[in-house]
């Protein structure tokens, strides 16, 4: 059997800022003869001569991430971007899936996965720190996982105390389930409660609102919304002449005494 020279690297592209590009990605992105990824990925990094560029639809991951394989497996250097993190709900895990289905050549490739600044890390460091103390991430998509699954674990985060980032929030296809998430989240917490919106953080069209769980809605996220919702202990620093501080406090006091 021939030997699998070819290599793989999984690249996190982070935000969209290029100061919140890491040097290692860029460098593994520069040195790739041929680079895999969504559009308007592929088009946030610098071209090289020689290099091949292969676009593809935000939803063909798996698809992309087999093509890749298949590219490396034929003996190329090659990489394939993610936005933010690509270990967050992103190209990592498609790239582990089709290795895991694929044929067994996939599995003598050299691969690495390079991480980048994911998408609630950079809206939670425009606020100041809403993730200071324990979170967890849902994403809110239910085309991979059904919609109770979801609902569950948003109970369960909440009940628990956990700060909660969502990632795919709203789409054309699922508009309604950002709504019935707040809908769930308001029975286990505060009205008060502070809700943040991190839209296109570290891009031009970027755009930041801090409400409250009261006042949260769909209307104000779009799919390029990161959404942190605060637990009962985050809390919100008014400032008069700067925008607000929010953040949860590192400790807090033992309530199941
Ligand atoms: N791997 C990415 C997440 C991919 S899922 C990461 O680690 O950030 C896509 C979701 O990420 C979007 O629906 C949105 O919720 C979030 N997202 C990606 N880039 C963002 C940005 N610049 N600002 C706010 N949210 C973003």
């Amino acid at each position: 059997m021939a030997t699998v020279t070819g290599k793989l690297t999984v690249v996190g592209l982070g935000p969209g800022n290029a100061g919140q590009l890491t040097p290692e990605a860029l460098a593994a992105v520069d040195a790739a003869d041929a680079v895999f990824g969504y559009g308007p990925y592929l088009d946030r990094i610098p071209a090289r001569t020689g290099q091949s560029r292969t676009p593809s639809d935000n939803r063909q991951e798996l698809q992309r991430a087999a093509q890749a394989l298949e590219s490396a497996a034929a003996g190329a250097n090659v990489a394939v971007v993610s936005g933010g993190d690509p270990g967050v709900f992103a190209m990592a895990a498609a790239v582990c899936e089709a290795i895991d289905k694929g044929p067994a050549a996939w599995r003598d490739l050299d691969v690495t996965v390079l991480p980048g600044v994911s998408a609630m890390l950079a809206v939670a460091a425009r606020v100041g720190a809403p993730l200071g103390h324990d979170f967890c991430a849902i994403s809110l998509s239910d085309n991979l996982k059904p919609w109770p699954v979801i609902e569950k674990r948003l109970e369960a985060a909440a009940g628990a105390g956990f700060v909660i980032a969502f990632y795919n929030p709203v789409s054309r296809a699922r508009p309604w389930q950002l709504d019935r998430a707040f809908e769930t989240l308001r029975k286990h917490l505060p009205a008060s409660t502070p809700v943040i919106f991190g839209r296109a953080v570290g891009r031009v069209d970027e755009r930041m609102a801090i409400v409250t769980l009261n006042g949260a809605t769909a209307a104000q996220a779009d799919m390029a919304t990161c959404i942190i919702v605060g637990s009962s202990e985050t809390r919100v620093i008014p400032r008069a002449n700067k925008s607000s501080l929010v953040y949860t406090p590192r400790s807090m006091p033992d309530v199941t005494a």
